[in-house]
């Protein structure tokens, strides 16, 4: 640096100093160093920006005010100001991108708020000011806070929506349990009978069955009615579930018969579960209500089979069912095999 061209400098400056002084002195504006640095400024034309603002005001006639000048200041002067502002203005944009790419990723049907964040980018890219910044964010904590309160309202629906289903799941069980079970006695109907059969059937090689009917129910029912007649059935019921375990499985399978399905037992086993209700049965007495009348004493007869290897539940049924024939012309209120 040569010692004229720094003399050079020195002059223009001091000249530019002095104007600048003159200037704010002159619309009373205390020439503090912000207010100052912006004269001097103004006169030097850099930026272009402070120069063509303090212009205009000038023609116009416009005030200098403290409040302008610290503004310019501020804004053109102060680089780390602008600095600050333009890294706001990047991490807006960036976070708005994010939510953008977010809320498309997600697949969201939020159109509001994605529209909210287009126009909010549009605006950032054209902001030039803190006051434009502080809008745009306003803005969007406002379309934050609508999409917010949406998703709630959306998560409620949701919520209430799920409850219904699980009523309707609730109900659609119990009608399903329903049809699978017989009114007067609580055992499995003839329809689960089927369809439990079909079901323990490839997983259940050792398998016994025993049909069992009352003996001379015909006869129960004209003597005594039908309603005792019912309570009959109920109390053969009650004996047949009290006699077998958790596994095993009773059903009523028809007016007056019933069957019984022993997993994992053999034919020796379940004739001696047959028996056991067989005898129980013949032991119950029954009193009818309204005029303390005795029951006669009634019986079951039962047959028992159990599964062989390559036979169908068809044939298993056929077998119990011969063999309850049998007991019944063997003299009733007995157990009969078929092998
Ligand atoms: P067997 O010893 O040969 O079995 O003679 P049974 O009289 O028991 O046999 P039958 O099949 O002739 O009669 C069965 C009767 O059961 C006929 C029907 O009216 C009666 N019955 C069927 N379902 C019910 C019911 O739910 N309640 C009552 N009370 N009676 C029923
Ligand atoms: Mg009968
Ligand atoms: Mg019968």
């Amino acid at each position: 640096m040569s010692a004229p061209a720094d003399n050079d400098r020195f002059e223009r400056a001091q000249e530019l100093a002095k104007k600048a002084l003159a200037l704010l002195i002159k619309a009373r504006v205390p020439p503090i160093p912000p207010s100052y640095a912006v004269g001097y400024a103004f006169f030097e034309g850099v930026p272009d920006e402070v120069h063509s603002v303090i212009q205009e005001c000038l023609q116009k006639g416009e005030p200098l005010s403290e409040a302008l000048m610290l503004a310019l200041y501020e804004r053109y002067i102060l680089p780390d100001g602008y600095e600050r502002f333009r890294s706001v203005r990047t991490d807006l944009e960036r976070l708005l991108k994010l939510l953008l790419k977010a809320l498309r990723a997600a697949d969201s049907d939020n159109q509001a708020f994605q529209e909210a964040l287009q126009e909010n980018i549009k605006a950032l890219e054209a902001a030039e000011d803190t006051t434009t910044l502080q809008r745009i964010a306003q803005s969007l904590l406002a379309a934050a806070q609508q999409a917010h309160a949406d998703q709630q309202r959306l998560a409620r629906e949701l919520a209430n929506a799920r409850e219904e289903l699980k009523k309707a799941h609730a109900e659609l069980d119990q009608h399903r349990r329903a049809a699978l079970i017989d009114p007067l006695t609580g055992l499995y109907n003839r329809r689960a009978l089927d369809q439990l059969l079909h079901d323990i059937w490839p997983t259940t090689p050792v398998l016994t069955m025993l049909v069992a009917d009352i003996d001379h129910f015909k006869k129960i029912n004209d003597t005594y009615g039908h309603q005792v007649g019912d309570v009959v059935i109920r109390q053969v019921a009650e004996t047949i579930r009290r006699g077998i375990r958790g596994e095993d499985y009773a059903a009523r399978y028809g007016g007056e018969e019933f069957v019984v399905l022993l997993p994992d037992t053999d034919l020796k086993g379940g004739l001696q579960v047959a028996e056991n209700i067989r005898s129980r049965v013949a032991k119950l007495r029954l009193v009818r209500k309204h005029d303390n009348l005795a029951i006669d004493a009634f019986t079951i007869s039962i047959g028992v089979a159990s599964r062989k290897p390559g036979e169908t539940h068809e044939e298993l049924f056929k077998r119990a069912d011969e063999a309850l024939y049998l007991s019944k012309a063997g003299g009733r209120n007995r157990v009969t095999s078929m092998v």
